[in-house]
């Protein structure tokens, strides 16, 4: 896509780098590069509005498989149009990630013709929100489900880049975990010094 001609506000802001175009290999379009982008460079700032459970698994499906979910029961919604920043489709090995709930940032160097893609269980944890995957670059998980965000090679590849609800329960887990260990290493040494 050429870069704005005029300075209307959009809901969406899509990087002028950026085209939409039909993806070769998947049924629908994706968002491509057309310039090479540096890590770090923001490529998509997503707009909508801000529904709640009930609401983003009632829409039809060509609405809700734009709905990015930002907390644990509030889901950001296309209602009004679908604008280009919407359509980067997920991959299982990405080339974006998120910084925050609504921008998506290069996790390293794109090449022109490359597709832009990010993990879609950095944002989505609920089980409307589930899909069959078939991505082009493998490995692929196969179908992207509502815990995926807990798997370890998903956190590794998109460590610094979940959606904020979602860092805070890797956190929050992360934190049950050491107190477990601790607590076991406190069982144990009794008998140690017995
Ligand atoms: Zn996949």
């Amino acid at each position: 896509m050429d870069a704005p001609s005029d300075n209307k506000p959009t809901s969406n802001h899509m990087s002028p780098k950026l085209t939409v175009r039909l993806s070769s290999d998947k049924s629908g379009q994706g968002v491509f590069a057309v310039e090479p982008i540096d890590p770090g460079e923001v490529v998509a700032v997503w707009g909508g509005r801000i529904v709640p459970e009930d609401i983003a698994a009632a829409l039809p499906p060509q609405t809700r498989r734009y709905v990015v979910q930002v907390e644990s029961d509030q889901y950001l919604a296309p209602l009004e149009r679908i604008d280009p920043a919407e359509l980067v489709n997920h991959c299982c090995q990405p080339n974006c990630g998120l910084s925050g709930q609504i921008t998506l940032v290069a996790l390293r160097h794109i090449e022109p013709g490359e597709e832009i893609t990010f993990d879609y269980a950095t944002t989505d944890s609920s089980p409307f929100l589930e899909f069959e995957c078939a991505c082009v670059k493998k490995p692929c998980r196969n179908k992207v489900r509502a815990d995926d965000w807990q798997r370890s090679d998903v956190q590794a590849a998109n460590r610094g880049h979940f959606s904020p609800y979602l860092q805070r329960r890797i956190d929050s887990q992360a934190h049950d975990s050491q107190v477990q260990e601790e607590n076991s290493s406190k069982d144990v040494s009794p008998a140690r010094r017995g």
